[in-house]
């Protein structure tokens, strides 16, 4: 990435670490307020990826929850914990903690988990993983959670939550919602892309060409 970097610098790339608070619109151009000061550019190409959504249930509660497994998982040998979600990233991060936990608690809303057969096949291979279909989490009593569904109502202690209910793209920057002419949304930030290394990689190529032919008049 440092040779990249070089290489984009001697074709004039600037690079300023910096949180980009408000995108502001300018007769000719557009306005970038971060705490370092203001920038400006005729034109503006956000890469902003994704944030994960949240899930409230137990907001308040003992039981801690995160968003990730992959830093955590070690913390829970040997315990009992809960992943909430259907998707691939709940099968994928229920395997790795399985590979820890005692048991695992997968909780989806779904009748099937969404996923590929390969990680449903693993999952079915994990005697300490145990799935509830059509179910929801809710806060229980005294560190407990209960799971309610369609089959089942019933409380699982368990040392802590992992709600990974997917991700949705970060655009808070557009306050209209949408991103006005002369702004470029690229890789996993633009809705509908595939969400994957190589296709942001490529769809970045993409908004730039679109954003030099804006830049150019063509
Ligand atoms: C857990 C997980 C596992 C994954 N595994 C794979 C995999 O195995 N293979 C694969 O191909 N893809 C994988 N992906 C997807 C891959 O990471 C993304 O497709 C890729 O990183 C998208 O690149 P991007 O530049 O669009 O967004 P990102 O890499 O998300 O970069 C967005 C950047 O913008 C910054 N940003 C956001 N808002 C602001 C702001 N207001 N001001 C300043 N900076 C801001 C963020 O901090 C971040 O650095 C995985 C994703 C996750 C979450």
């Amino acid at each position: 990435m440092n040779r990249y970097r070089r290489c984009a610098a001697a074709w004039g790339l600037v690079v300023r670490r910096a949180e980009a608070t408000r995108l502001g619109r300018l007769p000719k151009g557009f306005s970038v307020t971060t705490p370092s000061g203001t920038l400006w550019g005729r034109s503006v190409l956000l890469c902003t990826g994704t944030r994960f959504k949240r899930w409230s249930n137990l907001d308040g509660g003992e039981i801690p929850v995160f968003a990730s497994a992959f830093s955590q998982a070690r913390s829970f040998e040997g315990r009992k914990v809960a992943v909430v979600g259907g998707g691939e990233s709940a099968m994928h991060q229920s395997l790795r903690l399985a590979g820890h936990a005692k048991t695992v608690y997968l909780i989806h809303r779904g009748r099937a988990l969404r996923g590929i057969e390969l990680l449903r096949r693993r999952l079915a291979q994990r005697p300490n993983v145990r799935v509830f279909p059509e179910s929801e989490l809710f806060p229980g009593t005294r560190g407990t959670v209960r799971v309610r569904g369609r089959a089942q109502d019933r409380s699982l202690a368990v040392s802590a939550v992992f709600a990974l209910i997917g991700q949705e793209p970060e655009l808070s920057l557009l306050r209209e919602g949408r991103a006005p002419s002369g702004v470029f949304i690229a890789g996993d930030a633009r809705p509908g892309t595939r969400r994957q290394i190589a296709a942001a990689t490529g769809d970045a190529m993409r908004a730039a060409m679109e954003c030099e032919e804006f830049l150019s008049g063509r």
